[in-house]
């Protein structure tokens, strides 16, 4: 191997973001990903802090910013339709941020940016993986054999990679709810705001708008156990009719456009604890090493951020093995942080009760609630309390 071949599993975020910088630094890099194409379905995330920085260094913040979906600011909606209680955009307590995109169009701007530079090989996977002592010999399912300076994990929090290399070493902690993404036909009474709809039962509807012309609809639940993993779409939508019936406000709606709907997706939430990030000359990054969860809203910025130090610490280190322990050395401690979840979530937010419901939506206009502290806890810039969650970045 002349220049120092890497080997990327997986193109989402933090696999093109890694890419992007292993090639700055002078590293040759394939992806492979699984999909016959990028996976561009997915719903509003939002790219702030740290992964901000990272984004600007890579040159893409304006486009980013110009993929905006528009949205003016977290609205709770009450029993009757109603307006609980409105928090704009950019207030420190409202969960919309200056950054808002689709994860698709992020995606796709991140494979723009890479495309140029990287080797893409779609619809192809690791199968096998044996280390040597100066390299990692990688068996694709396409049949084909290659050598590689380093291998690195980019697939998700059910990462095969990360069975590959670890076994059942890292745990799958779920949280106790099940969420569905949708995108529906947009209504004249859609609204440019984030509208978040409390049920009974423990139900969470949403609606947001897009900048597609769209409607991103979210169904979220409560659940004990793991009732409702690896189900097919057609029972995935059962399920989810099933948890709409009676909850009320847009809830026939997003019923009827399960029918026809053809992205729907329905997660078991939980993150990845994983003891080891790193064996070897295979290492892991974003949520198939330390995935936080959506409840936290930090799931991109963390691809972002880990994927620029480890692209650093590669580029610093001669062996790819300090590379990775300094890597894991200066990243977790933040990941700690960012997946303690506050006091009571996710059940706070998730009421029972006709009463519950009712108290919630009233303490909605109540900043200072417990409720409403979760909430904003997980999706908000707090100030300065969110700042220190932060983490300051290496300078390369
Ligand atoms: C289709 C999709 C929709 C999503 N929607 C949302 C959303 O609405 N809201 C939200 O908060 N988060 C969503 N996420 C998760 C979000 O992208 C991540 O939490 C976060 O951005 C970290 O990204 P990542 O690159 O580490 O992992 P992921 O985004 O999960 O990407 C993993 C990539 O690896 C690929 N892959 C999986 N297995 C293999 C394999 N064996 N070989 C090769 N490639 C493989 C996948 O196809 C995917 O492209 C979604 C992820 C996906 C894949």
């Amino acid at each position: 191997m002349s220049k120092k071949r890497i080997l990327i599993s997986g193109a989402s975020i933090a696999g093109p973001t890694l890419a992007y910088w292993l090639t700055q630094y002078g590293f040759e890099v394939v992806i492979v990903e699984r999909a016959p194409e990028l996976r561009l379905g997915g719903q509003n995330i939002d790219v702030h802090g740290a992964g901000r920085k990272v984004v600007r260094m890579m040159g893409i913040e304006e486009r980013i910013r110009e993929a905006n979906t528009g949205e003016q600011g977290l609205q709770f909606i009450g029993q009757r339709g109603e307006v609980a209680a409105s928090f704009p955009k950019d207030e420190a307590l409202s969960g919309t941020r200056e950054l808002e995109i689709l994860r698709g169009d992020l995606v796709q701007i991140l494979y723009d940016l890479t495309a140029p530079s990287v080797e893409y090989r779609f619809a192809d996977s690791i199968q096998a993986i044996d280390q040597t002592s100066d390299g990692v010999e990688v068996a694709f399912s396409s049949g084909r054999t290659e050598m590689f300076y380093v291998v690195i994990a980019a697939d998700g929090i059910g990462s095969k990679t990360r069975k590959l290399i670890f076994g059942n070493e890292a745990q799958f902690k779920f949280l106790g709810v099940y969420m569905t993404y949708l995108t529906i036909a947009r209504h004249p009474s859609d609204t440019k705001w984030w509208r978040w709809y409390t049920a009974t039962d423990s139900r969470i509807l949403m609606l947001r708008p897009d900048n597609h012309g769209t409607t991103r609809a979210m169904v979220a639940f409560l659940e004990d156990r793991e009732l409702y993993n690896n189900r097919s779409p057609a029972d995935q939508k059962a399920i989810v009719k099933e948890k709409l019936a009676g909850a009320g406000w847009e809830a026939e709606r997003i019923s009827k456009a399960l029918d026809s709907a053809s992205d729907v997706y329905l997660e078991r939430v939980g993150q990845i604890h994983a003891p080891n990030w790193s064996k070897g000359r295979v290492a892991m990054v974003g949520d198939a090493a330390y995935c936080a969860s959506p409840l936290t809203g930090k799931g991109t910025t963390l691809a972002l951020v880990g994927a620029y130090i480890l692209a650093g610490e590669l580029s610093r280190h001669g062996r790819p093995e300090d590379a990775f322990t300094a890597y894991e050395k200066l990243l977790r401690p933040f990941i700690k942080n960012v997946q303690k979840l506050p006091p009571g979530v996710p059940k706070i937010v998730y009421p029972s009760s006709r009463l519950g419901v009712s108290v919630l939506n009233t303490l909605a206009g109540v900043v200072a609630s417990k409720p409403v502290q979760a909430i904003v806890g997980l999706f908000s810039s707090k100030g300065a309390e969110a700042e220190e969650k932060d983490i300051s970045l290496p300078v390369y």
